[in-house]
């Protein structure tokens, strides 16, 4: 009962093999070891289906164990979570040029209802995951619930947010980066990776995706809902920006560690994309939800110009900017993303469109004086002062556009201004910025401020607890709940809610519930 995608996939798969040729098919009857050692996922929804994944891999911490040949993995979508009334079923051949992983672009579903799904292979079963289909295109759903989080630094922190994501009442997560982080642990360590150097070649991000995904509790948040995944810096390396000439022969190392990272990338996450393509891997899509909800997922990293120079003053210009930051030939998305963003946004017939993606979008002014601005975030959309407006100016006709963020490591909502150097400017959009799933560890001291601070009126929420952010949208409105953990110190926490904000249908900006 293979569907035409899977088909199509298989044929790749074994054009795949035949080129590599010394690629024999090795089909033990029999396993010394588990090798779901590292759980299931489900990702990028679709009306009639999802994609499936895992990754064979007995000895996730030291390549895998799988060795040099490629096996059949039987897959089963079922309508119970007993796997009783199943309603499609394949195989798929994971090979070791993939890391012996499995992306099944299962079709053929009912819109906006449960599966559940298991993976067999040499005598082994995989858990059971559970999944959801999307509404159907045109059909308006009386809600969509979802949560938002990123940056999970392993050695910083357990996750005991996901194991209380694991428990929400949720359609979707969406993940927007630092799902792994390349270094070697450092800040405040809760627990260690085995293998402690920093990531450069594809062995060595595999088996950090690896140990990350051996955590139990992150497991669980995947087994548990249809996650839809971008990434951040820390995939590959801290700051990273495009960075990858490939005629310039001294920028061979950053070619190859790109494509490592991205490549591993796609070995562990349930994407619907190309497989990568040397340092090349699309991953900018939009996913919807029938005639309620669009989320336009961004890439900011692989086709960014150059991060600018920290400049001070005198450097500095009276705008606050560093003029670099307001370069028109500089690119946080590429032309080819921003076009298609640009083009979604003005074509989208939904009432609510999320910009979904990994870093800071509002402009904060981090001078300490009153009289004298400074805006000086050059990761983040500071540092692309002209793409950022583009995008602004395209939210003044967009419905309900609402920016969903990661990368601060604490939880900030703000108001979008169409003109964010005039104080009058009005509110156009809004952005939920959410924290850390672990990164930093517990704060030092537990701040949650309500009151926008003089400098920047335009941030109405600060918090710096760990956790992730629950929404439920309806046509009228979108509630966002900052869901924050007691401790990461501990393997177990409980989770409350710190604030909730409401944005409603037609009046851009966030207000408290
Ligand atoms: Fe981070
Ligand atoms: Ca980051």
């Amino acid at each position: 009962m293979s569907t035409r995608r899977t088909f199509i996939g298989r044929v790749a798969a074994l054009a795949a093999i035949s080129q590599l040729g010394s690629c024999a098919l090795f089909q033990p009857t029999r396993f010394d070891k588990d090798p779901f050692t590292l759980g299931v996922a489900s990702g990028d929804p679709l009306p009639d289906g999802a994609v499936l994944w895992t990754r064979l891999a007995p000895e996730p911490l030291t390549g895998g164990g799988m060795g040099a040949g490629a096996i059949d993995v039987e897959w089963l979508v079922a309508r119970d979570e007993g796997m009783k009334e199943v309603v499609r079923s394949g195989t798929y051949r994971a090979t070791p040029d993939l890391a012996h992983s499995v992306h099944v672009e299962v079709g053929g579903l009912e819109p906006d209802r449960l599966y559940w799904y298991r993976f067999r292979a040499g005598g082994a079963e995989s858990p059971v995951g559970r999944t959801r289909t999307a509404p159907e295109a045109g059909t308006l759903p009386r809600s969509l619930r979802f949560a938002f989080a990123s940056c999970q630094n392993y050695t910083q922190g357990y996750y005991t947010a996901h194991a209380n994501l694991s428990r929400e009442d949720l359609d979707a997560v969406l993940f927007l980066g630092d799902y792994i982080y390349e270094g070697t642990a450092r800040g405040n360590i809760v627990r260690d990776y085995s293998k402690r150097g920093w990531s450069f070649t594809l062995a060595d991000y595999r088996d950090r995706y690896a140990q990350y995904k051996t955590d139990r509790d992150l497991q669980a948040a995947h087994a548990a809902f249809p996650w839809i995944v971008t990434w951040d810096d820390h995939e590959v390396e801290n700051n990273y920006a495009g960075g990858i000439d490939k005629d310039d022969p001294h920028n061979k190392f950053a070619i190859l560690e790109r494509a490592a990272g991205y490549q591993a990338f796609y070995e562990h996450m349930p994407v619907r994309t190309p497989r990568p393509q040397g340092p090349d891997l699309k991953l900018y899509r939009s996913v919807s939800y029938g005639a309620l909800a669009t989320f336009f997922v961004l890439d900011t990293r692989q086709y960014r110009s150059p991060e600018v120079a920290l400049c001070r003053e005198p450097e500095q210009a009276p705008s606050g900017y560093c003029p670099a930051s307001l370069d028109p030939t500089r690119t946080m998305l590429g032309t080819e993303q921003r076009g298609w963003l640009l083009k979604g946004l003005g074509d989208s017939a939904s009432p609510w469109n999320f910009v979904t993606q990994s870093v800071r979008f509002a402009q904060q002014d981090s001078s300490p004086e009153l009289g004298k601005h400074v805006f000086d975030g050059v990761d983040n959309w500071m540092g692309y002062a002209v793409d950022r407006q583009l995008i602004l100016d395209r939210f003044a006709t967009t419905k309900n556009p609402v920016v969903l963020s990661g990368d601060s490591h604490v939880n900030f909502v703000y108001d979008l201004k169409k003109d964010f150097g005039d104080p009058n400017s009005p509110t156009i959009a809004t952005e939920l910025l959410g924290t850390s799933i672990s990164s930093e560890g517990d704060p030092f001291v537990e701040q949650t401020q309500f009151t926008p601070p003089a400098k920047n009126p335009q941030l109405r929420f600060f918090d710096n607890h760990r956790g992730y952010v629950r929404c439920t949208l309806e046509r009228t409105r979108l509630t966002a709940d900052f869901r924050a953990v007691s401790t990461v110190r501990q393997p177990t926490a409980t989770v409350s809610t710190t604030a909730t904000f409401v944005v409603d249908d037609g009046i851009p900006g966030a207000h408290r519930a």
